[in-house]
């Protein structure tokens, strides 16, 4: 679980971390503070999720130093803008009551004033508030807008990843891989709705492993960051066992070609 991912700016994120969309309260606290005491050390979290301040809270209960734990958060799309996005993000460190943010995302790709905010999250970096910036949602024509406009390139892009939807995925892995850009993957369980598929099951059956232990290693082979969710203790557990295993060249390739063009989260393909 202390596998990392290096990062085009020196800094490294762990491969594995736990998603928190949709767990609010207590139940996120408990759930980070489980997922931390079992070995994981990459949290994802954003301002949009409404529990910044228990996942803070978690990451300093663990009692682990906090140079050991990353924890991502992102700027929502009511506050892009360079003033905004700077705002955003101290609000974001205040809920947290952290001293700095490893990576800070621009969530989704809003069209307008996204360059502003970029630029922002490039001053936060540099003040020391955020350790790494990133993007989230953007495809292809959102990196080369960006790319026009500034020198600084994202270090991670976050988006739904899973072999269900690969292959429509494969040119904005192809640029991220050019440009220097990790890849990080969202949804990577399809929110549940795959995990009864029997070509998965049948993957999952033959090395005596969980439907959804078999999304989360396919992205570990591939060399994708992977954050699922759970809030259930044993489910936690068994997302994060995926290590001491893999799968075979060909059965990667099988899930390769798994692809329906599945989206269980939004669908940023053609957003302006
Ligand atoms: P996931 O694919 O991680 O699925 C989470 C759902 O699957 C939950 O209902 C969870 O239930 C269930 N689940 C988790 N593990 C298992 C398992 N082993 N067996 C059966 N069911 C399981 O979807 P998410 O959309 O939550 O994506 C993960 C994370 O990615 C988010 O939490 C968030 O941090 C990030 N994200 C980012 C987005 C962005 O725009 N940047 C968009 C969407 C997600 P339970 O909790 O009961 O275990």
């Amino acid at each position: 679980m202390t596998v990392t991912v290096p990062l085009n700016d020196g800094n490294a994120i762990p491969t594995l971390g736990l998603g928190v969309y949709q767990a609010h309260g207590r139940e996120a606290y408990d759930a980070v503070r489980h997922a931390l005491d079992v070995g994981y050390r990459h949290v994802d979290t954003a301002a949009m999720y409404g529990n910044e301040e228990q996942v803070g809270e978690a990451v300093r209960d663990s009692g682990l130093p906090r140079e050991e734990v990353f924890v991502t958060t992102k700027v929502w799309n009511d506050d892009h803008g360079y003033e905004r996005a700077i705002r955003a993000c101290e609000v974001s460190l205040r809920r947290l009551a952290l001293d700095h943010i490893d990576l800070y995302l621009v969530h989704w790709p809003v069209p307008g004033l996204r360059l502003d905010t970029w630029r922002a999250l490039v001053d936060l970096r540099a003040r020391g508030l955020v350790r790494s910036i990133g993007v989230s949602n953007y495809m292809v024509d959102h990196l080369d807008e960006l790319a026009g406009a500034s020198d600084v390139v994202p270090a991670v892009n976050q988006f739904e990843l899973t072999p269900y939807n690969f292959q429509a995925r494969r040119d904005v892995i192809a640029r991220c891989v050019d440009d220097g850009i990790a890849v990080e993957g969202y949804s990577p369980v399809t929110r549940g709705r795959r995990l009864g598929d029997p070509s998965l099951r049948a993957i999952a059956d033959a090395y005596d492993r969980t439907p959804a232990q078999v999304l989360i290693r396919w992205h570990v082979q591939h060399g994708f960051v992977v954050i699922p969710k759970s809030t259930n203790p044993g489910r936690i557990e068994e997302n994060a066992d995926v290590f001491d295993w893999e799968l075979s060249e060909e059965d990667l390739a099988r899930l390769d070609g798994f692809d329906e063009d599945l989206a269980v989260s939004w669908d940023p393909t053609g957003a302006p």
